[in-house]
């Protein structure tokens, strides 16, 4: 049985876990990052190719937080050496979606847009609008688990250690800190522990002898297990923009599914009706037929673009509070960051900076401004949760 130690533990190499030991390595801390699995683990929530870069939120604070994060990913970008975001544009509609009011939060924001009617985005889009559109360009498709990757790889590049396979059971307080106990046997003492560990943090904290009262002021945790197809393009067109389509009857989401899909088709998704889970630990990785085939009625009636006969499908864990706003919070030296909701992932090298700034690294390299005032009390960083009632 090994036993290290280390200032910083990082619990999970998702994208919020390997944004924070980045930010944490590039700020000059010792630094240890520690993954169940491998870093983008398929049973965690950051893996393949494809989630939605976009700047539309109903929640203003969101939008924000989005136009905080893109020159980080800009800067990850530069630091990787490779494109993680591909601009596709996205379309938004449905009466539930009120592209109205998100067309006018755009416009506060300065961010360009268009609210075409249905029949002019027809014109330009192979899909039936059953409302007003709003079209966003610079909308696009992140590379999820190439993020994951260029994050870890900086961070071990500044110094930081990565270990696989080390699937953290118990964390217990010490005199001078934390003891994370492996499944394996192995031991960690770290000063400062970031628990970033998605689905599984429900399970964890039970176990990480923080106190009750921590435990009862946050918000609960939904963790489902939902489900994802992938539709051919009709005529080999790759131009598809990504979109969030709401109305009564459904709520879908649809990107390009790039590289976990051949290039060649779209990924769809119902929203946020998955299984429910105690945690990640009992998921099971199978679709629901009564899904896929709602899915293929849908593709039928509002997507004449697409073939509707998946060829590709899987699954994967939205973790999920009532008001689907994210965790960030510390109680002592340990912080739990959990960017969920099923829309996090473009927030990443932002949650990166604010993680590192809670757990205790002192100012990001980043820079006082790339952290949203919400953050900020009395000029320092407050430990609280982002309260907004964000939806997506
Ligand atoms: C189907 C789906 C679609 C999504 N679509 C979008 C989208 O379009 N746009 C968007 O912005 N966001 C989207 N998201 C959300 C985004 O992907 C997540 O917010 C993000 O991936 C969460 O990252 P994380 O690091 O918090 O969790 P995870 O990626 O789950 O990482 C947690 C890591 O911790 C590890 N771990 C857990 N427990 C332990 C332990 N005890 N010991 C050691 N390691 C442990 C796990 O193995 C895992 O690697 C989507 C999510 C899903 C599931």
């Amino acid at each position: 049985m090994a036993t290290e130690q280390s200032t910083f533990a990082v619990v999970g190499a998702g994208l919020a876990g390997a944004a924070t030991a980045w930010r944490l390595a590039e700020a000059g801390h010792d630094v240890t990052l520690v993954e169940r699995g491998l870093p983008a683990d398929h049973e965690g929530s950051s893996h393949g190719s494809a989630r939605i870069f976009r700047y539309a939120y109903p929640s203003t604070l969101y939008t924000d937080l989005v136009l905080r994060s893109r020159p980080l990913w800009s800067e990850l970008e530069a630091a990787a050496g490779e494109q993680l975001i591909s601009r596709t544009g996205c379309l938004d509609w449905g009466e539930q979606r009120d592209p109205g009011a998100l067309a006018r939060s755009l416009e506060e924001a300065g961010i360009e847009h268009e609210l075409l009617s249905p029949a002019t985005a027809s014109e330009r889009w192979q899909i039936e609008f059953d409302s007003p559109v709003l079209w966003h360009p610079d909308a696009g498709v992140i590379d999820a688990e190439r993020s994951v990757n260029a994050m870890v790889s900086l961070a071990t590049s500044h110094g930081a250690r990565l270990r696989t396979g080390w699937d953290v059971q118990r964390i217990e307080r010490t005199t001078s800190g934390y003891r994370l106990h492996a499944a394996a046997g192995d031991t960690l003492d770290a000063e400062r522990v970031v628990i970033c560990a998605g689905g599984f943090l429900p399970r964890l904290l039970q176990n990480a002898g923080v106190d009750e009262r921590f435990l009862a002021a946050m918000p609960r945790f939904a963790v489902t297990q939902e489900q994802a197809y992938h539709f051919p393009y009709r005529d080999g067109a790759e131009d598809w923009p990504t979109f969030i389509h709401k109305t009564e009857a459904i709520q879908t989401y649809s990107l390009p599914g790039g590289r976990d899909a051949d290039f060649r088709g779209q990924k769809l998704a119902e929203y946020a009706v998955g299984k429910a889970l105690p945690s990640a630990y009992e998921q099971d990785g199978q679709i629901d037929p009564a899904n896929r085939e709602r899915l293929i009625a849908y593709v039928k009636d509002n997507l004449p673009g697409l073939v509707p006969e998946p060829y590709a499908e899987t699954t994967c864990l939205f973790t999920t509070t009532p008001s689907e706003d994210f965790v960030l919070d510390r109680t002592e030296n340990l912080t739990v960051i959990s960017p969920c909701s099923g829309h996090g992932a473009k927030f990443a090298p932002l949650i990166g900076v604010l993680a590192a700034h809670l757990a205790g690294a002192g100012t990001p390299a980043a820079g006082r401004a790339a952290l949203p005032r919400e953050f900020l009390v009395g000029g320092s960083l407050g430990a609280a949760s982002l309260r907004d009632g964000g939806r997506r």
